[in-house]
């Protein structure tokens, strides 16, 4: 029996008030590790809050853009203060409403932490150029410029990351921001927006709506008002979230699926290449969207290297991610379990060799919670669905292959490029890879996973739409160039045109 009424009601942020939702409806929310426990209860939000919010931020709008990027950026920092502050309770909140281990939470706030001190750095550049005219006496510049309210929408798994990947930059260029955390995952919104209030955002600046996707997430999509929309989640909604924001002729930046692999050549370390691949295929139960789902290695190590990772997934520990001698948590929600589950099918049917796993776990303390075992498919060739599909589950194929140019055609051969790695000891081999590998991100004798906030990070083919989030690059999807030419010729210079006579 859930606690339901012992549960904490949380509300909208909108205008700087905490604001019950209009359609006076909320959302349960359940720990993934103990599906007897509820979170809390989120509003379940319709358009007209997403209205309100959007609305708020309008308002706002003018008087943050004003405000001096560097103003803005104390602001901000002080917020990044705060978080560090609250480090440690703000992963709890987080373990409890999604799962991953409270390693990783502390680890997903930090990277919010992180994100938010590089931008205010940000605060005193966000450089333009100046360069020389064509003309003589006169002088050409560019200046970043906001665009104005952002939409914000993003997924469970990273639920404190990437809301900060999304709202800090959209802050630091002067734009204000409306921000529709998952459903799964909303506490740790709450605790994020909590965080940039009390730092002093003022009012309007940013606003929190909670609900679901197509009643919450897609009106702020189609809201004229939201000039930027910046969605991270799965592929099949990213598309329907671009194709609306084309239609407005919106910026966006979609940031969707993956199909990660690790190349483990005969040269590698393979207790180094071993330690990877555990990390990056079970780290946050594989619901990464650069977790590794394909090893790709070489025949000569093959068998060694799968009857190790066989052996050593099969010892990790499995269970509630509060308990600091957990090493993978529990999969999100019943439907991600299902599907997990359905796909562990479909790579029996398609001939893979199951070598571990493959089930649920329910025995002693793991009875209330939605725990799937580590499971490792051996033999998988590239056409098999459980090589192509992202399964966002603790499920990772292995693949055997003759050498560099088979590993590379099997780890391009998919729809996604997110995340790519490779363990070689030879430089020459690894800086081929680094080069072919159709993927946004690509690692050298790393696990796919391991992002650091102040590089771009996003992918190519489905995984997304060009753009890129962290880094500088992200500051082109919240900001717009203004061209400033300034003549103190005092006649009349016609470019392309008056150059033919100097
Ligand atoms: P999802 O697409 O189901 O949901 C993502 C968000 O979109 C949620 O907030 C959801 O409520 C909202 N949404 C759903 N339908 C919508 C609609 N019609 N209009 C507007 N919003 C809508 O994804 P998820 O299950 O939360 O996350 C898992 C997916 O996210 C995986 O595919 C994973 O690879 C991807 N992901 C990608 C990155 C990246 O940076 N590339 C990072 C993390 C996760």
């Amino acid at each position: 029996m859930a606690t339901f009424n012992a549960a904490p009601t949380h509300r909208n942020f909108i205008a700087g008030e905490w604001r019950d939702p209009l359609t006076g409806e909320y959302l349960e929310s359940l720990n993934p590790a103990h599906q007897d426990e509820t979170v809390g209860l989120f509003p379940r939000s319709g358009k007209e809050d997403v209205d309100a919010a959007v609305n708020a931020a309008l308002e706002a709008y003018p008087r943050w853009r004003d405000t001096p990027a560097p103003r803005r950026a104390e602001i901000l920092f002080r917020a990044g203060q705060l978080l560090l502050e609250n480090k440690d309770a703000f992963a709890q909140d987080m373990t409890r409403e999604m799962g991953k281990v409270l390693l990783e939470t502390r680890g997903d706030v930090q990277e919010a932490i992180d994100m938010t001190f590089f931008m205010a750095g940000e605060g005193r550049r966000l450089y333009g150029v100046t360069t020389p005219s064509e003309l003589p006496n006169k002088l050409c510049l560019t200046f970043r410029v906001p665009i104005g309210v952002a939409g914000l929408i993003t997924p469970w798994n990273f639920p404190m990351a990437i809301p900060s990947w999304k709202s800090i930059p959209a802050l630091i260029c002067g734009n204000c921001v409306v921000l529709k955390p998952a459903e799964d995952a909303p506490l740790s919104s709450v605790n994020f927006v909590n965080a940039l209030t009390e730092a002093g955002v003022p009012a309007g600046v940013v606003n929190l709506v909670m609900g679901e996707g197509a009643e919450c997430g897609a009106p702020l999509v189609a809201h004229p008002a939201t000039r930027i929309v910046s969605f991270t989640g799965s592929t099949a909604v990213g598309r329907e979230v671009g194709a609306e924001a084309a239609r407005q002729l919106k910026h966006c930046n979609l940031e969707l699926g993956g199909k990660n692999a690790i190349i483990v050549l005969d040269d590698a370390n393979l207790e180094l290449a071993l330690e990877g691949c555990l990390w990056a295929a079970f780290g946050t139960t594989g619901q990464r969207c650069t977790a590794a789902s394909r090893i790709i290695v070489q025949k000569g190590v093959y068998g060694k290297f799968l009857e190790r990772l066989t052996e050593r997934a099969g010892e990790l520990r499995v269970g509630d991610g509060l308990d600091p001698r957990t090493q993978m948590g529990p999969v999100v929600n019943r439907q991600q379990l299902d599907t997990i589950a359905s796909y562990v099918e479909i790579g029996k049917q398609e001939g893979a060799k199951l070598r571990l796993g493959g089930r649920r776990m329910t025995g002693g303390d793991l009875a209330q919670g939605l725990f799937f075992a580590p499971t490792i498919f051996a033999e998988v060739t590239p056409n098999m669905r459980i090589a192509q599909e992202e399964i966002f589950g603790p499920v990772v194929a292995v693949m055997p292959c003759d050498g560099l140019e088979q590993a590379l055609e099997f780890a391009n051969g998919v729809a996604y490029g997110l995340s790519s790695a490779i363990y070689t000891a030879d430089v020459n081999r690894a800086m081929r890879a680094a080069r072919e590998l159709q993927t946004g991100i690509a690692y050298v004798n790393a696990p796919t996973i391991g992002a650091e906030v102040h590089l771009p990070f996003g992918g190519t083919k489905n995984t997304g739409n060009g753009h890129r989030e962290s880094g500088l690059a992200t500051l082109d999807v919240y900001s717009e160039w203004k061209t400033v030419y300034v003549d103190y010729s005092g006649a009349l210079q016609r470019a392309q045109i008056d150059t033919e006579e100097l």
